[in-house]
């Protein structure tokens, strides 16, 4: 257990840009920084990171938090995990205290302990490399017989597993690791006959690591040249390890990645190696299949540039070429590198040195909707009708992306390479651009009718057409509260001798104003703001720290309200409120005048629409078979109501259409 001393530092100097930054790209947008949220696909940076209010937030899928949920959130681990990590990156020592309660110990259980272990394996096959005669005769000489050398073997935590039925099961089991955790890392199996054993034997142990660098599973390579067994065993899927969530190398090559804006994707654990021994850095490896949304989604919060390396024989390029539509679908600016024939980027890299690697990278790299036309082009030749359907292919590649000069500039070479009219072409481009649109917004209205969050959501973001007036003008009252509560305006005070006028906080006028006529508001949401905001404000000196106290609030609707309202400065969710108040900003201080007007216009407004509802529901109230005694009440009610709707639209000098 974390001491609350140490949670509290952690607290206190994480920076929400520095930690969110580690993870996805960020670029400045006025006070916040914005990029792609990497909690839904996201195309259009939508998710803001206020370091004034040190939270992020996702316009689009709602998700926000501070730093600790960030990392929570994004690495998928516990808080006590994502306290653990900002912690090193801050260098703040942890001051450890012993779990409580029997709830604690189980909370930090699996999971923890499979990291665990895992770390124990990781350490235990190192141990076996460098330090027995077993490992350094048969492992470490081969890997430098691959040309690695220790640093590289280090820096990927590469290790040797021994010969012998379960040398390391037993090793783990003496240090009091359980059973059921090994069995549940693969590291060890049961054998028909109820015996435990090994499951990865005489193999070299590459291990897996997690976006954050701790070990989640292991490959691990036969030594011994066998033709019955496989050469490549892989630890099996675990709560800790998701295979399809996982790029190999990835916690090593992410600085490379945003420092180079480029990844290189290449096939498994020996091509990665042997690149960064070669000084390549930012490579990483999909392990054999074909890269899943969430590995796409991972090179997406580092990079827009992905280069693929193939092998170089032109069956694998051909296999290759139609494996990568996902990734046409990601927005993502695609790259190939063919390698020459016979040679994978592992064999490639040791044969070649370093400078001459990264020379020929950079000499073939092609572009690969290009490089796919030139090769099935090829492959066609003249058959007219081969041709017809790798025209449609294209067209249909070339259709998913977003950007139209990039379109256009596909076409102009396609053209060439299928020597038709670019006009050909676009005709067909058009349709089927149409065609996705259509995909597009059907999808979308799908997912908009489901959750009934997101109805919550629409509410507070859509404009005011549609929504109950009431709400909205009670909205603009909390927000008034909220951005300006501790401002003063100058109010008029009756006075025999004429008119005076004295200076007054918003806030307090709000509340003597809404006190003194009973108002409450409707919104339930809006009225446990206003109410916690009277309780708290008077012990908050800043109009900030009061927006900082909400948006941090526990109660995720009110974040939630607040954040929407706050970080984002961009006109489109906000522009009721800019057009009222966002100038006022500056007007606060050189023209008061400006902000009372609208200060008071909104209370009559507020008024004005509770008013209206309850002489609409007088006017309903009125019915034939009253008394009239009964009648003349409610008409006397109507009278002072119609009266007050007078007087208040008199001020507000606006014209009421009843
Ligand atoms: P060799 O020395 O014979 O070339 P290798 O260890 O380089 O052997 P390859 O057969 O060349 O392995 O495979 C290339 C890459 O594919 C390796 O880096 C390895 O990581 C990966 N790979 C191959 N088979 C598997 C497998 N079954 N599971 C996971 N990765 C694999
Ligand atoms: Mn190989």
């Amino acid at each position: 257990m974390i001491s609350q001393k140490t949670i509290d530092e952690i607290l206190l100097v994480s920076k929400i840009e520095e930690v969110v930054s580690d993870f996805i790209s960020l670029k400045k947008r006025g006070q916040n920084w914005v990029g792609l949220c990497p909690f839904h696909e996201d195309r259009n940076p939508s998710m803001y990171v206020s370091p004034r209010l040190g939270i992020y937030k996702c316009f689009v899928c709602n998700a926000g938090g501070n730093a600790v949920n960030f990392v929570m959130n994004h690495e998928h681990i516990s808080y006590p995990e994502a306290l653990t990590l900002l912690a090193k990156k801050y260098h703040i020592p942890i001051e450890e205290e012993l779990p409580k309660t029997p709830e604690e110990i189980e909370a930090q259980s699996v999971r923890d302990s499979l990291y665990t272990l895992n770390l124990f394996a990781e350490n235990y096959f190192i141990d076996q490399l460098f330090k027995t005669e077993e490992g350094q005769n048969i492992a470490l000489s081969y890997l430098k017989e691959r040309g690695l050398n220790e640093a590289t073997i280090k820096k990927f935590k590469i290790g040797y597993s021994p010969e012998g039925w379960d040398p390391f099961y037993t090793h783990a089991i003496k240090n009091g690791f359980k059973l059921d955790h090994l069995l549940q890392t693969g590291l060890v199996k049961k054998s028909d006959s109820g015996k435990y054993f090994d499951f990865f034997r005489g193999r070299i142990m590459f291990p897996i690591h997690s976006t954050i660098g701790k070990t989640i599973g292991f490959g691990g390579r036969i030594l011994k040249t066998e033709e019955k067994i496989a050469k490549y065993f892989n630890s099996p899927e675990s709560e800790i390890y998701h295979k399809s969530d996982v790029l190999y190398g990835f916690h090593l090559a992410r600085k490379a990645i945003r420092s180079l804006d480029n990844v290189y994707i290449v096939e498994g654990y020996t091509d990665v190696i042997s690149m960064n021994a070669s000084g390549v850095e930012n490579v990483v490896a999909s392990s054999g299949t074909a890269l899943t949304q969430n590995q796409i989604k991972l090179i997406a919060s580092q990079t827009n540039n992905i280069t693929i390396l193939f092998d170089g024989d032109p069956a694998g390029i051909k296999a290759s070429l139609r494996g990568i539509d996902l990734l046409l679908d990601s927005n993502l600016n695609i790259h190939v590198v063919p390698l020459p024939d016979g040679e994978d980027p592992d064999s490639f890299a040791r044969k070649t040195g370093d400078q001459e690697l990264q020379e020929y990278l950079k000499n073939n790299t092609l572009n690969f909707i290009l490089f796919k036309t030139k090769v099935l082009s090829e492959d066609a030749g003249s058959d007219p009708i081969k041709k017809a359907a790798l025209v449609n292919e294209i067209i249909g590649d070339i259709a998913k992306i977003f950007d139209p000069i990039v379109r256009s500039m596909y076409i102009k070479e396609c053209a060439q390479i299928f020597q038709l009219s670019e006009e050909t072409l676009n005709v067909q481009l058009r349709k089927r651009v149409w065609k996705n649109i259509n995909q597009n917004k059907t999808e979308k209205r799908e997912v908009e009718e489901l959750p009934v969050e997101h109805h919550h959501q629409s509410t507070i973001q859509t404009g005011i057409t549609d929504v109950d007036l009431i709400e909205n003008n009670e909205r603009l009252i909390i927000l008034l509260l909220l951005k300006y509560g501790m401002y003063e305006v100058d109010v008029e005070i009756d006075d025999p001798k004429g008119v005076s006028y004295d200076k007054c906080r918003i806030d307090q006028l709000l509340f003597d104003e809404f006190h003194d006529q009973q108002i409450c508001f409707s919104n339930p949401l809006f009225q446990k703001i206003y109410e916690e905001y009277a309780f708290v404000a008077p012990n908050i000196d800043s109009q900030e720290k009061i927006i900082l106290y909400f948006t941090n609030h526990s109660d995720e609707a009110i974040n939630h309200f607040v954040a929407q309202n706050f970080v984002k400065e961009d006109p489109e969710y906000s522009k009721y409120w800019n057009l009222r108040f966002d100038t006022s900003t500056r007007y606060a201080d050189n023209n008061i005048h400006k902000l009372n007007n609208d200060v008071e216009s909104t209370i009559h407004m507020f008024k004005l629409r509770l008013l209206e509802k309850y002489q609409s529901f007088l006017v309903k109230e009125l019915k034939v078979e009253m008394t009239d005694e009964h009648i003349d009440k409610i008409l006397d009610k109507l009278d002072q109501v119609n009266s007050r709707i007078e007087e208040i639209s008199s001020r507000l000098k606006i014209v009421i259409t009843k």
